[in-house]
């Protein structure tokens, strides 16, 4: 018999990102035995019941004692008092990895932490919804997604390597980055439109105007699709934008600056200039859709109408 890609795996927090990672560990056999970990007694009873973990614990510390990895995937603000507690109990070789969406913040906060001899491998898979907690979770949810490695300067090769394969044998595509420049990348296409969405249905939502249910009633296409993301985990969101603030905040300069340009050109009619941007965006949005990167439903939805006009097209032969 084999034996598992890992002994022994700790996964704290189990959430969507962490009870998926735990369930597509259990779909590959990754593991000899899988740990869970969360602070929250009725995420603990679930996950129980879900049965994605060997053992769920309380204690991050009792779990962390003999584990070849351990995967952090509570919302950031939690990690600095989790690392505390589990660090001391590593053993010498032994992996610290998280999937947090920022990075810099991340290796500040752990890499103080941890005893001689261990490895700290942080990343971020780039995969989510905006729904939360252990029953949101599925195996699937890494599988043609990028997953972002970031380790420390000085990093063991052998340890960042086993943690890539990991999220290839999960079925995530990886690349190396480094955690700052992570920050930038993920501030624009990431936690920028999050704020956006926050912002605008925040502001909807203010307004005297328009009452609330003209804005349910008649939420078009664009209010709706922001509306989804602006349901994201409102923990999870805080602790992005208080630990990648640098980043976001020269990001929100950025799209501040071009704002007021299409302001502008709003005000005095300058309709080239409005149709020249929309024509250069919408070339965006296919580059995306043909790198495969576009939402599941969406991605479903082409392939289906591929399929569709491939079967017309036979029938017509
Ligand atoms: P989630 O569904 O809310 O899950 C987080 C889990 O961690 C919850 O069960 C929470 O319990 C638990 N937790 C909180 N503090 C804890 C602590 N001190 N010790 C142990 N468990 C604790 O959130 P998520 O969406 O999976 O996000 C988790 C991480 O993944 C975040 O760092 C986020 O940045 C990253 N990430 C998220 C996405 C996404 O799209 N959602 C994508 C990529 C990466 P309670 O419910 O009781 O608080």
């Amino acid at each position: 018999m084999t034996s598992p890609f890992f002994e022994r795996i700790v996964v704290v927090g189990l959430g969507l990102i962490g009870s998926s990672l735990a369930r597509a560990i259990k779909r590959g056999g990754l593991a000899g035995t899988l740990v869970g970990v969360d602070a929250s007694t009725a995420v603990r009873a679930r996950a129980e019941a879900l049965g994605f973990a060997d053992r769920v614990l309380a204690d991050p510390a009792a779990a962390a004692a003999g584990a070849d990895l351990v995967v952090l995937a509570t919302p950031v603000g939690a990690y600095r008092a989790i690392g505390e507690a589990l660090a001391p109990a590593l053993k010498a070789g032994a992996i610290l990895s998280d999937v947090g969406s920022v990075k810099g913040a991340v290796v500040k906060m752990l890499a103080p932490l941890m005893p001689p001899g261990t490895h700290l491998i942080p990343a971020h898979p780039v995969a989510g919804t905006e729904h939360s907690g252990p029953d949101a979770g599925f195996a699937e949810l890494f599988e043609g997604r990028w997953c972002i490695v970031t380790p420390p300067a000085g990093a063991d090769p052998a340890a960042i390597e086993k943690v890539a394969e990991l999220w290839r044998r999960v079925g995530m595509k990886v690349e190396a980055m480094d955690p700052a420049h992570h920050d930038l990348v993920l501030a624009i296409t990431s936690h920028l439109p999050h704020l956006i969405a926050y912002n605008i249905v925040g502001t909807a939502d203010d307004l005297e105007a328009v009452t609330k249910s003209e804005v349910i009633k008649f939420a078009a296409g664009g209010f709706r699709d922001f509306t989804r993301i602006a349901a994201s985990d409102p923990v999870m969101w805080r602790d992005v934008f208080l630990n990648n603030r640098e980043a976001v905040l020269e990001m929100l300069g950025r799209f501040t600056e071009d704002l007021t340009a299409l302001q502008r050109a709003i005000r005095w009619g300058d309709g080239a200039a409005l149709e020249a941007l929309f024509t250069r965006t919408r070339a965006i949005r296919r580059s995306i859709i043909d790198a495969g990167q576009a939402d599941p439903e969406e991605q479903k939805r082409r392939d289906d109408a591929a399929a569709a006009a491939a079967r017309n097209a036979a029938a017509r032969r």
